[in-house]
């Protein structure tokens, strides 16, 4: 019996407040809180709980959040607003001695640049206070440092090769649009590729490195090297790794639509004067595009994440796949969401039940390989996301 504070209530914030309702034995009063309290009251009305208020909070504000915390009490609070309120939001944890919880790095706005070091400063006075962070606790980062954590503990004595890929070989309708947050997105993905060989990280051009991915259920897609954050934190957990890397996939349609939006501008993060006041373009273009909440309507097809690794078991090579397929269809039907919110979702909930429940149980701020993957791994399935694996078989990750 447990009170859950949750924060946003965009595509995430809605799966976590459906997910956290169907766990009413653990989150037993669950408060929905976000800038726009009309979208938290929303969300309620389409979930079946005893105990579901909502609230508005500028999280932005860490005094807001921790008058908001005074006043309900919870256990835990599961942040799924923006990466940019990751800081406010631990410090108001800090301030009133609860547990965080979130999905995405912290990134300071003026700067695309996500990067754990704000966060892993954090650790000694989380320590000190007895309460425990859990990083990066979706799908990618989240499932994927989960599944990794889990092949070192029952598959490998060593891991030496981690190639992370993720497929959307879903269909939305939209020309284009992004499937979180617009700007977070887009952010993300206009970056320098980066990834990590030899002890050394090894930058490249945004989009320069493809190659043709095979995904289960699915076929061959072609797929994008990009830096993801919790490259970062798997080189610093997993010293015998010698490459890691992360692939995407993206079709040829989003990458001209994206092409044309950065050779006007629109992609622009800093300031630009727009008759007589200051606009960012990328938050312009958010404004505009669909929102990531409303995608799920008529979305077919299934997205595909997963870990393929090889490394060594009892003196052998050894290569091991391990995936989910999620089906954007199924989840609307489920919670009114696609399947990228979903995958983002489900992980959030049960890591905070992992918390709450006392399966994760550790002062401080943590990353999700840094925990036993077991208990989790047992749940995802029962929760919406059943995985999968794949021992000994070839694969394009063999040999490159
Ligand atoms: P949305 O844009 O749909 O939702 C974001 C929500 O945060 C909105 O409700 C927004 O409110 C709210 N918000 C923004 N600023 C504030 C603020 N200052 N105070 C309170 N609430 C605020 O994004 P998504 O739901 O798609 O993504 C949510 C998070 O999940 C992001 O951080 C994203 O990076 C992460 N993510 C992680 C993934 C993973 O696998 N690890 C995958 C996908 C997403 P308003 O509606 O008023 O703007």
């Amino acid at each position: 019996m447990s009170k859950v504070l949750i924060i946003g209530a965009g595509g995430v914030g809605n799966v976590v407040a459906h997910k956290c309702a169907q766990a009413e034995s653990v989150f037993s009063k669950i408060l929905l809180a976000s800038r726009t309290k009309e979208k938290c009251d929303a969300i309620a009305q389409s979930i079946d709980h005893p105990f579901l208020a909502t609230a508005q909070v500028d999280a932005n504000q860490s005094n807001e959040v921790v008058a908001l915390i005074r006043d309900f009490q919870p256990d835990i609070v599961i942040n799924v607003a923006l990466p940019y309120q990751d800081l406010p939001i631990m410090d108001a944890c800090l301030e009133t001695g609860v547990h965080y919880l979130d999905t995405a790095s912290y990134e300071p706005p003026d700067e695309a640049k996500f990067e754990y070091k704000w966060q892993w400063e954090y650790h000694e006075r989380y320590k000190q206070a007895g309460i425990m962070a859990v990083l990066g606790c979706g799908f990618d980062p989240g499932v994927t440092g989960i599944f990794t954590a889990y092949a070192l503990k029952h598959h490998f004595d060593e891991i030496h090769y981690l190639d992370i890929v993720d497929c959307n070989a879903g269909n939305h309708g939209h020309l284009f649009a992004t499937n979180f947050n617009p700007e977070i997105n887009i952010r993300e993905i206009t970056q320098k590729g980066r990834y990590y060989e030899n002890g050394q990280w090894i930058e490249i051009e945004p989009f320069s490195m493809q190659r043709s991915i095979t995904y289960p259920d699915i076929g061959s897609r072609s797929s994008y090297l990009l830096y993801h954050e919790e490259l970062e934190s798997l080189v610093k957990h997993i010293p015998t790794l010698k490459r890691v890397r992360f692939w995407m996939t993206f079709s040829e349609t989003y990458l001209t639509h994206l092409r044309v939006l950065q050779n006007v501008g629109m992609t622009r993060i800093d300031p630009v004067d727009y008759e007589g006041h200051k606009i960012v373009p990328l938050q312009f273009l958010k404004a505009v595009l669909p929102q990531p909440s409303k995608l799920g309507e008529n979305y077919e097809g299934q997205t595909s994440i997963g870990c393929h690794i090889r490394g060594i078991k009892d003196g052998q090579e050894k290569t091991y796949y391990i995936y989910n397929n999620c089906d954007h269809a199924a989840a609307y039907r489920e919670v009114g969401a696609q399947a990228i919110s979903y995958t983002t979702g489900v992980p959030a909930m049960l890591g905070a039940l992992m918390v709450l429940t006392g399966q994760w149980s550790e002062a401080g701020v943590f990353n999700v390989e840094q925990l036993n993957p077991d208990p989790f791994l047992e749940k995802l399935g029962s929760f919406g996301l059943p995985w999968h694996e794949v021992i000994n078989q070839p694969s394009e990750f063999e040999v490159a």
